[in-house]
């Protein structure tokens, strides 16, 4: 069975899907898993002593298992559900800035990041008196690393950066910022969204002190989000919101928290997305090797193809070919990033314009938007050959 074939979604399209950096298709697993907990074993988890809600909650907690395995968390309690990296990183923006655990005057986030992972910051320095400084992103859309490195100094107190960029494809040397906070004391935020279907990554071996993705990027379900956090940082956080699950004992006058990780997770969970989740963990776990080769195998010839076009800028790492993720963000002389992705949809390409969340990078840019093509586990070379082919055909009918 080759990778495509466990996404049903291709048996039934005709059209090319190259806009998986905003969401991803389902494996057969995934659609399976959910059904059937739907259809079979649904019950609420974490307060039933009936069997079907002790079943519902051990699925749950197999899934916290899985994901604590697949990005070596040290243990499945350092892994908090939420509903997407969006709600992953304001948890964290929020309960941070609830706490005694920021020590310096500034935030230090990367230049190019998508609005998720900027915004909660901006609103906490602001709340707390602090400084937003921005890692430099060049005009080519490359960060300058060096520069960004020595702007971590003692007065930083965290420092936030995407693994992979959503809106330029790039990889950032993530250890190094790793290792540069902590050498000063600051904390460091990984936002691994755009990674984790794409590479295996270890939150043993990175060292960072919170990382945070979302299930619906990596073939699993929306509505899904995983904020992993070192032990020791999850129990000094104060809870996210108040209410059911993250309530140990409460009376009219006061109340105690469940420890991590129920303590973040108020409320009643997107249940059936978590269980099904699981199935997603499973795929990747199995294939991401696999998948890794063949991804940077589309990488290369998309780029060859991209690179004979006239009048066509690919931006960041990618436009140097210099990255093996199949993610291109590129601006046309001649047609409008909108217009380009209207003339593929023509010939049944879906790929993506605009500003891609991160409309202060566009500004350091100097343009609008970009088109963006990005590809995944289940697209072929023949799909490659056929994104650039459109590409090409609608340039001579625009001119
Ligand atoms: N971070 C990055 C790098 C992303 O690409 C995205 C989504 O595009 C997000 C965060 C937000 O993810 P979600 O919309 O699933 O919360």
């Amino acid at each position: 069975m080759s990778i495509r074939d466990h996404f049903p979604y291709f048996q039934q399209s005709t059209g090319i899907y190259a806009d998986s950096a905003a969401t991803t298709h389902k494996t057969q697993a995934v659609i399976e898993r959910t059904v059937e907990f739907l259809t079979r074993d649904y019950a609420t988890v974490h307060r039933s002593a009936y069997r079907a809600g002790n079943n519902a909650t051990n699925k749950f907690e197999a899934t916290r298992q899985k994901v604590a395995a697949f990005i070596g968390s040290p243990s499945a309690n350092q892994i908090i559900f939420t509903k997407g990296a969006t709600e992953s990183l304001n948890v964290l923006a929020t309960t941070l800035g609830n706490s005694e655990l920021l020590s310096g005057s500034e935030i230090l986030v990367c230049g190019s990041e998508h609005h998720a992972n900027l915004l909660p910051w901006q609103q906490l320095a602001e709340k707390r008196g602090l400084t937003l400084k921005i890692m430099p992103i060049n005009s080519a859309g490359q960060l300058e690393v060096e520069r960004a490195l020595a702007m971590v100094t003692p007065a930083t107190a965290i420092v936030a950066i995407a693994q992979v960029s959503n809106a330029l494809g790039n990889e950032y040397p993530i250890k190094r910022f790793i290792d540069a906070a902590h050498a000063h004391k600051a904390l460091s935020v990984i936002d691994g969204t755009q990674a984790v279907a794409h590479m295996p990554v270890d939150m043993r071996e990175l060292a960072c002190d919170f990382y945070v993705f979302s299930a619906h990027k990596m073939y699993g379900p929306t509505g899904v989000g995983v904020l992993y956090g070192k032990a020791e940082l999850l129990d000094a956080l104060p809870p996210y919101q108040l209410g059911g699950e993250m309530v140990a004992q409460a009376t009219f006058s006061r109340a105690s928290w469940q420890s991590k990780p129920l303590k973040f997770e108020a409320g009643t969970p997107n249940i059936a997305g978590v269980v099904a989740f699981a199935a997603a963990v499973d795929f990747l776990a199995k294939h991401l090797k696999t998948i890794q080769e063949h991804e940077k195998t589309l990488a290369v010839n998309l780029y060859r193809g991209l690179k004979a076009i006239e009048g066509l800028r690919m931006l960041g790492d990618f436009g140097q070919g210099i990255s093996s993720i199949p993610l291109v963000s590129f601006i046309l002389d001649s047609v409008h990033h909108h217009d380009v992705a209207l003339l593929m949809d023509k010939a049944s390409v879906a790929v993506r314009s605009g500003h891609h969340c991160a409309m202060p990078l566009m500004d350091v840019l100097q343009v609008s938007g970009t088109t963006r093509i990005s590809l995944a586990a289940y697209n072929t070379v023949e799909e490659v050959e056929a994104i650039v082919d459109a590409l090409k055909k609608a340039l001579v009918m625009e001119a």
